[in-house]
């Protein structure tokens, strides 16, 4: 398929991350409906070839587990790539739009992006390195998809943006800046999947609502209130500002093409960072299966020695779950 700019006509954004911004667009000669993800580089034109270049490898990646890829060009000064539409878009919006999943469908979740990981992986030596709910897509047939994945060196390094790669999903040895490796998309796989389930980012402990109105709170950094006089209560306000203030950071994550506009809230991020490393690591509850929970606390071991990697993980009893599972996706995405 030959594509051109000018035979993709717009019919909607389907949003906008880090790196660029995705449309809903109409390929006119073929009448096929795709999604353009559109991504402003910043690279000499040598530069630009390899990532074209590089970008073939999407063409070649074919798993039910996998976007599909039907090409991409450049439109200087972007980068177009064009892929599969996947109509109910993506798991942050969905649980931003309906609450926490339901632990069926993030049981087949997880199995979905085992599978998805594991062929990257076997097939095409790639590493996922951005697994988060935004890359995890969804279609009204039920199907559950990665895209976004790391094919390109070139790409990355070349996106105008320096937050790029900067991510809250981030592993502890990735922010103690250790290579990455297929254990790190094991620990952003944990994170993703206790935010599904609960409907909220891990690391902060309050249920996030959608006010976010009041963001220069942050910046002001009010950890304590004044109108607090005893050293017990002081601490009690502080953990409560800590925790609300975390909350609306959790938020602000979401947003991340703003954060680098903003020096404190970067400040912020790398104080979240430092919880990551040092805390232990965030669990999805026992109002959960058994299984459920060994898996996620699988995958948030600290130790990346300690995680496992795809292919063991796909042998949980909670993958046996996935496979074995009756469970109507295709129904459940009629639901909103
Ligand atoms: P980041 O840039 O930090 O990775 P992101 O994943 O949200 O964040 P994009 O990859 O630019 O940013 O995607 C923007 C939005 O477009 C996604 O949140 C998703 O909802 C939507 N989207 C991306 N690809 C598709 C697709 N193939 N079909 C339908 N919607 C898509
Ligand atoms: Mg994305």
């Amino acid at each position: 398929l030959d594509l051109k700019n000018q035979d993709l006509k717009k019919l909607a954004d389907l949003g906008q991350g880090n790196g660029g911004s995705v449309e809903k667009v109409e390929h006119v000669p073929t009448r096929t409906i795709m999604a353009k993800k559109i991504v402003l580089i910043d690279a000499k034109s040598s530069v630009r070839k390899q990532i074209l270049r590089e970008l073939q490898i999407m063409h070649d990646c074919h798993s039910e587990y996998i976007i599909s890829c039907f090409g991409s060009f450049l439109a200087e000064p972007n980068i177009c790539i064009c892929m599969e539409y996947m109509d109910k878009g993506s798991f942050d919006g969905i649980y931003r739009k309906i609450g926490a999943i339901d632990i069926n469908v993030v049981c087949l979740v997880a199995h979905s992006v085992l599978e998805g990981l594991t062929y990257l992986y076997d097939v095409h030596r790639i590493i996922h390195r951005d697994i988060k709910p935004s890359n995890i897509l969804l279609n009204s047939e039920g199907e559950i998809k990665l895209c976004d994945f790391g094919v390109s060196g070139e790409l990355i390094n070349s996106i105008a943006n320096t937050f790029v790669g900067t991510s809250v999903y981030m592993s502890p040895e990735r922010i103690q800046g250790a290579e990455y490796t297929i254990k790190s998309d094991i620990w952003s796989l944990g994170i993703s999947l206790i935010e599904l389930a609960t409907g909220r980012f891990p690391f902060c402990d309050t249920v996030s609502d959608d006010d976010d109105s009041d963001l220069s709170d942050l910046e002001r950094d009010k950890d304590l209130d004044p109108n607090n006089k005893t050293p017990t209560h002081r601490d009690s306000t502080f953990g409560f500002n800590k925790k609300k203030k975390m909350r609306r950071l959790s938020k602000r994550m979401d947003k991340e093409a703003t954060l680098h506009d903003d020096n404190l809230a970067s400040m912020s991020i790398i104080e979240l960072m430092h919880q990551i490393v040092r805390d232990p690591s965030p669990r999805l509850g026992d109002q959960f299966d058994e299984e459920a929970e060994e898996f996620v606390d699988a995958c948030l071991m600290k130790d990346p020695d300690e995680r496992h990697s795809p292919k063991t993980l796909l042998e949980y009893r909670w993958m046996d779950d996935a496979r074995d599972s009756t469970f109507d996706v295709k129904a459940w995405t009629a639901t909103f």
